[in-house]
């Protein structure tokens, strides 16, 4: 989670290789996907599937909800792709005869279920949903975060859910990861992170949910550009908490299974 702009969609789209990074590793099972051919990508992008923010952009108008999914098997060669579209269809709760539709003949919430069967085809082990509800209408969102629960037990999935509203996250999440300006700055469990949240970003995200009995901690200036990030903690600019050694030096990362990166924290 984190702010429009802070690098989540980016990052999400350089772990399955969209965007392809200019350093490090992205490690897959222990192995580096960058060092991957393109047979081996390919079984990778099974393994890894992606849903989009905009289930309006994301779909070809000229072919068919039934086209659309049957695309996915079709390149991966999986099984009979009428009787396994249908199946699809069915698991994502579209009536069978939205086959032969068009996507300009659907609700936003009708075109992420197809984007969900998309995924769904190559059997995937792990899916990065990239803002999968926030194009939706507030009413149907429920339903879609829903269908993901369920299908994600039901597939035994993982998710790499990318999103900026807490209650969203709060609602899906096992574990949140908070990203300021291109970094992550605080990773551990939902309920930790949702109850006692270290890092001032974190907790000034987090003190703006209503209802919540802390005060609110409201962030003072600009998200400075990514392309030039400030020095030493790239939150310097805006922390309520920042000290001297905050403006020269980055703050290394510390705890295990609950991490955070500010100099406040030995
Ligand atoms: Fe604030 Fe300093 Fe911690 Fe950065 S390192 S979050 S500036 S206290």
């Amino acid at each position: 989670m984190g702010e429009s702009g802070c690098g989540k969609s980016t990052l999400g789209r350089t772990l399955i290789r969209l965007e392809e990074p200019t350093s490090g590793k992205i490690l897959y099972n222990g192995t580096d996907i960058l060092s991957h051919d393109r047979k081996k990508l390919k079984w990778f992008r099974k393994e890894v599937q992606m849903i989009f923010q905009d289930p309006h952009s994301n779909l070809d108008p000229r072919l068919t909800v039934g086209e659309s999914i049957g695309e996915a098997l079709i390149i991966h060669e999986i099984g009979d792709c009428g009787s396994n579209v249908a199946r699809l269809m069915e698991k994502v709760g579209l009536p069978p005869d939205f086959a032969s539709r068009y996507p300009h003949e659907l609700s936003g919430g009708q075109k992420q279920r197809i984007g969900i069967a998309r995924a769904l085809a190559v059997q995937p082990k792990l899916i990065i949903a990239d803002e999968p509800v926030s194009a939706l209408d507030i009413s149907i969102q429920a339903q879609i975060l829903n269908l993901l629960i369920d299908l994600q037990k039901e597939y035994g999935l993982t998710y790499i859910f990318i999103a900026h509203n807490l209650s969203v996250i709060r609602h899906i999440a096992d574990r949140v990861a908070v990203m300021y300006l291109g970094k992550i700055v605080e990773q551990g469990t939902t309920d930790v992170i949702f109850s006692s949240p270290l890092h001032p970003y974190t907790r000034a995200l987090l003190s703006a949910i209503p209802g919540k009995n802390t005060e609110r901690l409201q962030l003072q200036g600009e998200v400075p550009s990514p392309i030039n990030p400030p020095k030493g903690c790239r939150f310097h600019t805006r922390c309520p908490r920042r000290m001297k050694v905050c403006e020269e030096l980055e703050p290394a990362v510390t705890g295990i299974k609950h991490t955070v990166a500010c100099h406040l924290y030995k």
